[in-house]
């Protein structure tokens, strides 16, 4: 959308091809307790311009995450209410140490290219657990830097290339601002939730957006793109393609994509997770001066987070969830194992609910897994290059594209006015 907004802008015909029967792809709202909620992208960074300029222009509103009282750890089933200094002292020296180690080489990495770093091949070779292991992490640095890897690309550490993770990182601004909520990644939400931005943001594109258009067939003739999705036939002169990289082969092309963009699909799989909200009547969590905010090495829940709407109530806690220990149960099975973990973390009161929702990325169309991408190892080295470079009249953009704030809402809005100027370039002759 903020491709086709910047190339309207600029005069242009657009279209807007949307698989799904909404808008928004991996921002979505379900409702808990009569509340909206985020189901996918909830938070917005303060160095998140692009997002930024989007919510004042729109009339959004941000909200600060809560973030008051003291947060819970509970690994090996004992939990502690404290932050991370409430680890054994070694393990928290062990957890800054490792984390040192990983944000110094994160700093000599390019923003862009990072396939032409000089030691490139020798982070893409190995995966993020790899080098764990060379560096000898202890057990617990390993369970909370995997829980960083399942939240941020919803898959294990021993799943994706070390460079990919550093380059993620590098994109994000650090590891810290990464884990942080004030000042950092997770600092504030959008009133009302995302996705209502989002509606606001198709509603300025009216009619030129086409939903229940399942883009199956690009063909490419002279200078002449057509592309046939759902009931829909248009002919253009370019096409931007902002599927997720792992589902651009989903579409076919005429003539076909050179083969390196079957094999970069193939090897930027999106992880899986998924979500979980708890409603009480209050967020009673408060009360004992917590704060919601958990992390945990349960197999089902490893991360909760506090989005009640007012002191007053209802009390919502957001629970992320690893879909390995989760999607494959049903959704009774899956609320037990939610409540019953919560009430390991906030007490017996946790078992007092109002509301249980939740939702699997994983069996979702058209972007099934999420948040992000665990590119293998070897994969950034083999087909980086090829990410971003047009095919013929072929653009591509989508938030793995992005050299700044990938695998984010801001990164996909960069990207999107990145392969907007590129195609408008072109068009006009710039
Ligand atoms: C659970 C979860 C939590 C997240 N939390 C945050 C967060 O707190 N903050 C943040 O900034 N980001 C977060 N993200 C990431 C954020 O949602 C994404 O980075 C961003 O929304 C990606 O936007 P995009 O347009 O690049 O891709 P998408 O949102 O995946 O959009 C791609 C679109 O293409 C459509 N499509 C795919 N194939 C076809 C086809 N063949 N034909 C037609 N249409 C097709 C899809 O339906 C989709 O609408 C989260 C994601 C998830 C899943």
């Amino acid at each position: 959308m903020s491709a086709a907004d910047q190339l309207t802008q600029h005069g242009h015909d657009v279209i807007v091809l949307e698989g799904r029967d909404r808008v928004g792809g991996r921002i979505h709202t379900t409702t808990i307790a009569g509340v909206d909620v985020d189901a996918g992208a909830t938070w917005v960074a303060p160095d998140h311009a692009a997002m930024h300029a989007l919510i004042e222009r729109l009339g959004g509103q941000t909200v600060p995450q809560f973030h008051t009282g003291k947060g819970i750890i509970s690994f090996n089933g004992r939990r502690k209410p404290e932050s991370l200094t409430a680890l054994a002292p070694w393990v928290a020296l062990d957890i800054a140490r490792v984390m040192n180690k990983l944000q110094k080489i994160v700093d000599t990495l390019p923003m862009a290219e990072p396939w032409n770093h000089p030691k490139a091949a020798e982070y893409d070779a190995i995966s993020l657990g790899e080098w764990l292991t060379s560096q000898r992490a202890l057990k617990g640095t390993r369970k909370f830097i995997g829980m960083v890897s399942m939240v941020h690309w919803g898959a294990p550490v021993g799943d994706l290339s070390l460079l990919h993770a550093l380059r993620y990182i590098k994109t994000l601004g650090g590891l810290e601002h990464m884990l942080a909520v004030e000042g950092g990644d997770q600092q504030d939400r959008i009133l009302g939730t995302t996705h209502s931005l989002v509606t606001r943001f198709a509603e300025t594109l009216g009619d030129r957006i086409i939903v229940d258009a399942p883009v199956r067939r690009i063909t490419t003739d002279g200078d002449s793109v057509t592309i046939e999705a759902g009931n829909e036939t248009v002919h253009a002169r370019r096409v931007i393609v902002t599927a997720s990289p792992a589902h651009r082969a989903a579409i076919e092309y005429t003539p076909a994509l050179p083969d390196h963009h079957y094999g970069l699909a193939r090897s930027w799989r999106l992880g899986a997770l998924s979500k979980a909200f708890v409603a009480y009547d209050r967020p009673f969590w408060r009360d004992e001066g917590l704060s919601g905010e958990a992390v945990s090495d349960d197999d089902a829940v490893f991360l909760t987070f506090d989005v009640s709407p007012s002191p007053e109530g209802p009390g919502i806690l957001m629970v992320f969830c690893d879909a390995r220990g989760f999607d494959a149960y049903d959704q009774e099975d899956r609320s037990r194992r939610v409540i019953r973990h919560l009430m390991h973390l906030y007490g017996n009161r946790a078992s007092r609910i109002i509301g249980y929702e939740d939702f699997s990325w994983g069996n979702d169309n058209f972007a099934p897994g999420g948040p992000n991408p665990a590119v293998a190892p070897k994969a950034w080295t083999t087909f980086g290059p090829y990410l971003r470079e047009p095919v013929g009249l072929v653009h591509w953009a989508g938030t793995e594209t992005a050299d700044q704030f990938s695998g984010t809402m801001n990164g996909a809005i960069l990207s999107g006015q990145r392969a907007a100027t590129e195609v408008d370039n072109l068009l006009t002759g710039r």
